[in-house]
């Protein structure tokens, strides 16, 4: 694969760290990019950063040196781990901003998880710490649980207290960003020749036909070059800096928008350029027709918990990475606990990479595929359109109600004893409308088949924002209008009682599903 073409040493020259900012919500991470913006030492005489661009590059004075650095103007680990999920890893390095008066938070622990299971080394920017009630000593110790061990406490993260409100620490902050890619990382790239890269951004502009943020990963992209990004190609028209100003080349690490594409990329599509227009057409062929394929054969590549003995024992894999969500964080802990407490052989791994509470988001689902590991959800459930993504993928996602059955299932598939005779056939699911209270028949709720069928005497679960807040029910009355139905399809109304479960409420799902003898392999 021409990809992945051996380098010679001698013709790669450094290139610029690039950086993607990442922590909880309102911790500051736009601030931050906004204050990063305004130090650029030549954004004065350029008129400053204001085109919409995906990505923009800041230059900096370090230790004598003119250097630059490269952020992702997307904050967040979503669209870092989408990106991942379609091949493409670009970020070197990730800020992760924790607000002083605020610490550590359910979107930090997140963050970290995944810039951490990219291998992506973090700087930890300590933000808001002009307001009262800020206490960066404690975030320190906070993160000191998840890895993240400050220099002064003989680890090698470093922590950098800023305010982004203030513009305070900023410079400090690049200066930990450059000594950490100094440390850890060897980033270098061989700008002479053609270029290839990721598209970050992209979008239909009314005058101006595509539009795509690239960065260049290696080699140097110039004015003319005919070029393949995602499926569709084109020839670069011309190149525009974040401070819209043309440029005729862009070299590794240079985010540029350009023009002059037939279609439009997707946030972390690869880009490469080709020898002329008809190479460049051909290429974008194949590879539409690779991507169809591609999507085939990726769900049986997918691990799964019956399939792992197979995998390990023929030496496919080595590790089994699962991803914990559940219900509350007693719980995760609880699961995580005597997960890990699971005995296994030397030349197995478990690992969990990442561990949450709530429902299973398109999020968990892109780590899982990025990382092949299994969903474990205990007593939470995925959205509709999430569940339908895992299943395209082919992830492996299990919903217990009891820890030990989880603990069972996950230990048995590493001894190779997993054999489960019976699985869960989901029949159908409505959502509730309204809940009418009646003295006779406890409370009956008033819904919307909207999926499959709901059958008397089938079982049944509850779920609210999908957290499961009712288990092992059963459908125990059922009715269309006034007269009891055996069975009520998609799209018609239906009134259902739970029986004992009274806890109903106006926008519950009603899940009913059976048991089913799993057929044999
Ligand atoms: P994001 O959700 O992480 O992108 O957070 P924002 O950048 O939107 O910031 C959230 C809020 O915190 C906004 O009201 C900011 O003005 C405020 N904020 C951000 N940085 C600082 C800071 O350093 N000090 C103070 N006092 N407020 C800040």
């Amino acid at each position: 694969d021409a990809e992945l073409e051996a380098e010679d040493d001698d013709d790669l020259a450094p290139r610029p760290p690039v950086v993607t900012v990442m922590g909880h919500v309102d911790h500051g991470k736009t601030k931050l990019l906004d204050a990063i913006r305004s130090t650029d030492v030549v954004a004065d005489e350029a008129g400053g950063i204001t085109q919409a661009i995906g990505a923009y590059q800041v230059r900096t004075v370090h230790e004598g040196e003119d250097r630059a650095i490269t952020f992702i103007d997307t904050p967040g680990h979503e669209a870092f781990t989408a990106m991942r999920a379609r091949g493409a890893q670009v970020t070197d390095i990730a800020i992760l901003v924790v607000a002083a008066d605020d610490g550590v938070m359910p979107q930090t622990i997140e963050a970290l998880n995944h810039a951490q299971a990219a291998g992506v080394p973090i700087v930890v920017a300590v933000n808001k710490i002009d307001k009262e009630g800020a206490n960066p000593d404690k975030v320190m110790q906070q993160l000191t649980e998840y890895n993240l061990v400050a220099e002064q406490y003989g680890g090698d993260t470093m922590f950098v207290q800023i305010s982004a409100l203030k513009r305070q620490g900023i410079d400090d902050l690049l200066e930990a960003v450059l000594l950490t890619a100094d440390a850890a990382l060897d980033l270098r790239a061989n700008p002479d020749k053609d270029a290839r890269g990721v598209a970050i951004e992209a979008h239909l502009d009314k005058g101006r036909g595509p539009v795509a943020t690239v960065l260049v990963q290696s080699g140097t992209l110039r004015v003319g070059d005919a070029i393949v990004a995602g499926n569709g190609f084109g020839r670069v028209r011309a190149m525009l800096d974040e401070h819209g100003k043309p440029v005729e080349e862009a070299t590794p690490s240079r985010p540029v928008l350009v023009l002059g594409l037939t279609a439009v990329p997707g946030a972390g599509d690869t880009f490469l350029v080709a020898p002329d227009d008809r190479t460049a057409r051909q290429i974008a062929e194949r590879r539409e027709s690779a991507a169809r394929a591609a999507s085939l054969a990726k769900r049986r590549k997918r691990i799964s918990l019956e399939d792992l003995n197979e995998a390990l024992a023929a030496g496919k894999v080595e590790t089994l990475n699962l991803i914990l969500k559940g219900d509350g964080s007693g719980s995760v802990e609880a699961l995580e606990d005597a997960l890990l407490g699971i005995e296994v052989s030397d030349d197995v791994e478990l690992r969990i990479i990442h561990r949450g509470v709530g429902a299973i988001t398109q999020n968990d689902v892109n780590l899982a595929t990025v990382d092949n590991a299994v969903i474990i959800g205990f007593n939470v459930r995925p959205a509709e359109r999430v569940a339908e993504l895992a299943e395209r993928e082919g992830i492996d996602m299990r919903y217990y109600s009891v820890i030990y059955q989880a603990i069972d299932d996950v230990e048995q598939a590493l001894r190779g004893l997993l054999k489960p005779e019976f699985e869960e056939v989901q029949l159908g699911t409505a959502e509730v409308r309204e809940v009418f209270r009646s003295s006779k028949f406890g409370n009956i709720a008033g819904s919307l088949v909207r999926s499959g069928t709901i059958r008397r005497n089938s079982k049944a679960r509850v779920t609210r924002d999908g957290v499961v807040v009712g288990n092992d029910l059963t459908i125990e009355s059922l009715r269309r209008f006034k007269d009891d139905a055996t069975e009520v399809r998609d799209g018609f109304e239906c009134g259902i009682g739970l029986g004992s479960f009274n806890d109903i409420k106006e926008g519950d799902v009603i899940e009913t599903y059976e048991m089913r003898e799993k057929p044999r392999a």
